[in-house]
């Protein structure tokens, strides 16, 4: 929008801000409508700096699970806010919320807090190295973790020495997970996996049993860490840990995002078989001990687990991905809807430069609801029946538009 407040905090941001805007919250990825700031959010609503208001199906690329402003996580961050948060150490409330963890989490025997998703993987690996004295780490091709050398997807900056011990498989193929531990001989010290496989710009995945169970034979065969990246799906699929439906239990799981309902928090959980490790490294941050994003992280766990909030996420789910296909129909479009309900990845099929998919998305966009195009999104407990009619009903624009594109 021209003069909009939106351009006018591009044009500001353009000189005093590398290309305007990095990382994953960078519009330069998306349709020149959409906005790039925000002014308030609600529930499960976005207003931009031009007051206009969306449906948000992203929740903040996750960290929004219970609704913004949800009234008992703003209680709980309020009170120890009151008392105190980046203090010489860490409150009462570290000690509540990792035996909260330890609880929760199947295979947690304790825990350890960070601030950002990055840093949890990041923590994972370390100690994985520290408690196998073994250098290999295997990742899934295309699989993110994070943003720092040794998993940032862009090579800018980053040295051959960096990923010197990476060896990579194919998510959910048991045969090239196997080579890769072949590969790894005797110096394996983890195979790191995400919770199911949702790479950007493709068809989610969940990992088939056999695969899941393969990686836990083979990383207790070698007594190598099975580290399960919940960085994304940790708490929407299944509290206890995503893999825990499957069966399979992690050695060491790092969980971010939706962990405190938007308060910056990480966290990771081992077992005892790494506790010693885990004591040894050094991992540290200056706002690691922060007291606030802890007390709203019992909160969001605790009314997450009393509120059947995952029950709720996947209705919402169950209903916007019917109600997007039967859109899709109307419209002569066929749509490939993958993964779990409640983190809807939504591809056109016969669009391999993502022209329908933007079309849909900006249509969408300007009838009030903020979809990606090839990201997961992401529902939250506040995603109401209501809420997400409103978003199929800008999605019928969407669809109208995508069937325009050749
Ligand atoms: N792992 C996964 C699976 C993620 O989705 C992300 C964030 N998108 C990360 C790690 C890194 O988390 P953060 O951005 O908080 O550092």
């Amino acid at each position: 929008m021209i003069n909009s407040k939106d351009q006018l905090l591009r044009e500001r941001a353009a000189s005093v801000i590398p290309g305007g805007m990095w990382g994953h919250m960078s519009t330069r990825y998306l349709g020149s409508a959409y906005p790039q700031f925000f002014e308030r959010a609600d529930g499960c609503r976005v207003w931009d700096v031009d007051g206009r208001e969306y449906i948000d199906l992203m929740c903040s690329w996750g960290p929004n699970i219970l609704g913004h402003h949800h009234r008992v996580v703003e209680e709980a961050a309020a009170r120890q806010r009151s008392l105190g948060d980046a203090m010489n150490g860490p409150g009462e409330v570290l000690v509540e919320l990792a035996e909260l963890l330890v609880k929760t989490v199947a295979h947690a025997d304790w825990a350890m807090l960070q601030k950002n998703g990055t840093d949890a993987t990041t923590a994972c690996v370390t100690i994985a190295r520290a408690g196998t004295g073994r250098r290999k780490v295997l990742v899934a091709r295309g699989s993110y973790h994070g943003a720092v050398p040794w998993c940032t997807p862009s090579l800018a900056g980053v040295t051959a020495e960096d990923r010197a011990h990476l060896i990579h498989f194919d998510y959910n193929d048991v045969a090239s997970l196997e080579a890769a531990v072949e590969q790894a001989g005797n110096d394996l010290a983890a195979v790191v996996v995400t919770a199911f496989r949702h790479d950007i710009a493709r068809d989610q995945e969940l990992p088939t049993a056999a695969f899941a169970k393969r990686a836990r034979e083979l990383t207790t065969a070698a007594d190598a860490a099975l580290i399960v990246d919940d960085v994304r799906a940790g708490f929407r699929i299944d509290l206890a840990g995503s893999w825990e439906p499957l069966g399979v239990r992690p050695d060491l799981s790092a969980f971010s995002k939706a962990i405190a309902n938007g308060y910056p928090l990480a966290a990771i959980t081992g077992t005892d078989r790494f506790r010693e490790a885990a004591t040894k490294v050094y991992v540290t941050g200056s706002f690691w001990y922060g007291a606030v994003a802890m007390a709203a992280a019992i909160a969001t766990i605790k009314t997450l687990r009393d509120t059947n909030a995952i029950a709720s996420m996947n209705a919402a789910g169950e209903r916007l991905r019917s109600g997007l296909d039967a859109a899709a129909r109307k419209h002569g479009l066929l749509l490939r809807q993958t993964g779990p309900v409640s983190m809807p990845m939504v591809l056109f099929d016969g669009d391999a430069e993502f022209s329908k998919a933007d079309a849909f998305c900006s249509a969408a966009l300007r009838e009030g609801a903020y979809f990606h195009p090839r990201h997961n999104m992401f529902l939250s407990a506040a995603h109401t029946a209501g809420d997400v009619d409103l978003a199929l009903h800008a999605a019928d624009a969407g669809m109208a538009a995508a069937a325009q594109v050749a």
